[in-house]
């Protein structure tokens, strides 16, 4: 493998943490070893969440060896965790190599205890509502980093296995395309920890030609979309990136993705005072429900006031709760699916657009 790296000081390793099967395979062949060492060293890494060479046994010595020498697997580090004492919603702090710090949070509920996991570290969008995006934008995570939050959180969390995944933590997994894909592949896979494409949920704030991506691919996870407005102007004014990309650009690749998908797409509504919560609001969001096989999950808006928000994010308030009661009642009245995102975790910035964390590095 590489003989001639050894004789370099310094080599970068190949990180295999993040390689897909397929991936694997072609690694090890061209390595001039048998394509199925990465079917195992597949199966080690996702399957037994094994990080050390010396235990997989299966092996030959003089491969883990090499192996040992050319490669590595691991690619976050445990920083710390918070815990909500009310939700028993958990924050995880990971370090990346390069010490930026990203999060995971894991929202246990009755029947399943879904992890949200971030795409990058921050995020280019500049949502007016997000705390992600008031902090600005550094980097895409790998493949790796974005599975191994998974591989981390389940080993840190023993009370029950995590069951569902959402790529709604820091960043816009549309813009991080290859990566999520990667680490999708790798979900998707039966060699991994079962969790299925049908348990995975990808929220994005809309990038049409992506999500037209997305749908020819043979990965086709659940679809967020984020919407919270269906005016042009209201939704420009919260969302930078709908100046680029219109609601009717977004809707048109939607409808493109529940066909091709044969899915129903989630409609993310964060309810803010007199923007969104009017009648008209109202009634096109009556109107968009029936005309696609959707629900619709109304976010009650989570205050960032801890990033000391300016101009249009710092007039943002939440509507008030008896508005958002009486909306719902009369969506669900219209036979629209409904459900209500109740903060998780708020108490420790781990709900909905409340994760951020300053950029300095150690
Ligand atoms: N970039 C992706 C995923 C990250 S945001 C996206 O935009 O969908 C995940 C969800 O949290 C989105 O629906 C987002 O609109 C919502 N969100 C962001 N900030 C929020 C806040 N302060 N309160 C409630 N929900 C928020």
């Amino acid at each position: 493998m590489q003989e001639k790296l050894a004789e370099t000081e310094n080599i970068t390793k190949t990180v295999l943490k993040g390689l897909t099967l397929r991936e694997l395979r072609d690694f090890f062949e061209a390595a001039g070893e048998k394509r199925f060492r990465g079917e195992q060293i597949f199966e080690w890494i996702y399957g037994h969440m094994v990080d050390d060479f010396d235990s997989m046994d299966n092996i030959p010595k003089y491969l883990r060896k090499k192996l040992k020498e050319f490669c590595e697997i691991i690619t976050l580090k445990f920083h710390s965790v918070e815990e909500s004492p009310s939700t028993g919603t958990r924050k995880f702090i990971f370090e990346t190599k390069d010490n930026y710090k990203i999060e995971s949070v894991i929202i246990p509920e009755a029947k399943r205890t879904t992890l949200c996991i971030s795409t990058q570290v921050g995020c280019p969008l500049d949502c007016k509502f997000c705390a992600t995006g008031l902090m600005g934008y550094r980097r895409n995570l790998t493949a790796g980093e974005i599975f191994d939050q998974f591989l981390l959180s389940s080993k840190l969390y023993t009370v029950k296995p995590i069951t569902n995944i959402v790529y709604m933590g820091m960043g816009e997994p549309l813009l991080n395309f290859q990566n999520t894909l990667k680490s999708l592949e790798i979900f998707a896979e039966e060699k991994t920890r079962g969790i299925s494409l049908k348990k995975i949920t990808v929220s994005t704030a809309g990038i049409p030609p992506k999500i037209i991506e997305l749908a020819n691919s043979k990965i086709k996870p659940k679809l967020a979309f984020s919407l919270h407005s269906l005016f042009d102007e209201t939704r420009s004014k919260l969302m930078p990136i709908n100046k680029k990309y219109s609601i009717a650009e977004n809707l048109e690749a939607i409808r493109y993705y529940v066909n091709q998908t044969n899915t129903r797409i989630t409609f993310e509504y964060v309810m803010f005072k007199d923007l969104n919560d009017r009648e008209d609001d109202f009634y096109s969001l009556v109107r968009l429900c029936k005309s696609f096989p959707c629900k619709l999950n109304i976010i009650p808006f989570n205050s960032i006031s801890h990033m000391l928000p300016t101009g249009i994010s710092a007039e943002l308030k939440p509507s008030p709760k008896l508005r958002l009661d009486e909306f719902v009642k009369r969506l669900r009245e219209k036979d629209i699916t409904v459900t209500v995102r109740y903060t998780q975790g708020s108490d420790i910035a781990a709900a909905c657009g409340q994760l951020a964390y300053k950029f300095e590095k150690n």
